[in-house]
């Protein structure tokens, strides 16, 4: 079977640079120490972004997965990602987080997915700025990823940033004007929904250009009033939305770690107790991606 992988995060060098530009007083040499010193168990990335490429090359063959989409994980750092497609086109397909107050289509050549973060760049999906973004993917194919549901970033609590995030502007039944007014436009919700279960059925049961990624240990699953387990979240996903538009990912970020096996061998025992065929498998597992965002 052919495996893509929608979701993993390429923490680049720039990114933690970025990041520590966000802190007064922090530098990157205090990040680089920080994680050495408080063994934090990640390894601090290389400089090129065509090294850190490499080794991702190197974990996904060790695992058999032919592609992965690289999240650009911080703003203004989409070029690691687009050096790291360059150096193994066949690879990478290339996501950036975005955040539509700076919004800079041009620094996006090459980008198939901007990935838009309401909650923690505090604007509504109903906001006119969030406009270009759907406008641009249009000229795809492109798609938009956008986060909903509970947000935590590990790495920012590692490094002592603040995470104020608004939860206010994480529901999916706000992307539903933009849905509809971009038809052509694939929005991929990740995780499915992160807490928000329903509502991201509801909006994927209304609009056809609505995704679903399956990625991360889904730990929403203990806000459900019921006991839900994955192989349930995967039943009632395929009954309302179906095997064509849900997207595998493992949410995969840091090294030595690397690729995130277990979150695959979970999702495809899932899949595998509900008899789920070979066809719809792959789709999930990979087509269904290459599909909506086709070389
Ligand atoms: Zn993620």
């Amino acid at each position: 079977m052919m495996v893509v992988d929608a979701h993993v995060h390429f923490f680049s060098h720039r990114f933690f640079e970025i990041l520590a530009s966000q802190k007064p007083g922090l530098t990157i040499d205090m990040v680089r120490e920080k994680m050495v010193r408080q063994k934090l168990d990640w390894e601090f990335p290389p400089t090129r972004p065509a090294d850190l490429a490499n080794q991702w090359v190197r974990d996904l063959d060790r695992h058999g997965v032919h592609r992965a989409a690289l999240i650009a994980s911080v703003p203004a750092d989409e070029a690691s990602v687009i050096a790291a497609a360059r150096t193994h086109p066949d690879r990478f397909l290339t996501f950036a987080m975005v955040n539509p107050r700076s919004w800079n289509p041009e620094s996006l050549g090459g980008i198939r997915a901007a990935c838009l973060f309401p909650s923690m760049h505090a604007y509504s999906m109903h906001d006119d700025l969030v406009r270009p973004v759907f406008e641009w993917a249009s000229q795809g194919p492109r798609a938009v990823f956008v986060h909903c549901g509970v947000l935590s970033v590990g790495v920012r609590g590692k490094l002592g940033l603040p995470a104020a995030f608004d939860l206010r502007y994480s529901n999916p039944v706000d992307l539903h004007d933009m849905a509809m007014r971009y038809p052509q436009v694939p929005i991929i919700v990740p995780h499915f929904g992160a807490g928000y279960f329903r509502e991201a059925l509801m909006l994927a049961d209304l609009c056809p250009n609505m995704y679903l990624d399956t990625s991360s240990s889904n730990r929403w699953m203990l806000y459900q009033e019921a006991d839900l387990d994955l192989r349930q979240v995967f039943r009632r996903a395929l009954d309302v939305v179906g095997p064509k538009r849900l997207l595998f990912g493992t949410d995969s970020s840091f090294f030595p770690r690397g690729w995130h096996y277990k979150i695959f061998e979970d999702q495809a025992t899932a899949l595998y107790e509900l008899d789920v065929s070979a066809a719809d498998a792959q789709g999930i597992f990979g087509e269904n991606l290459l599909r909506i965002l086709p070389h």
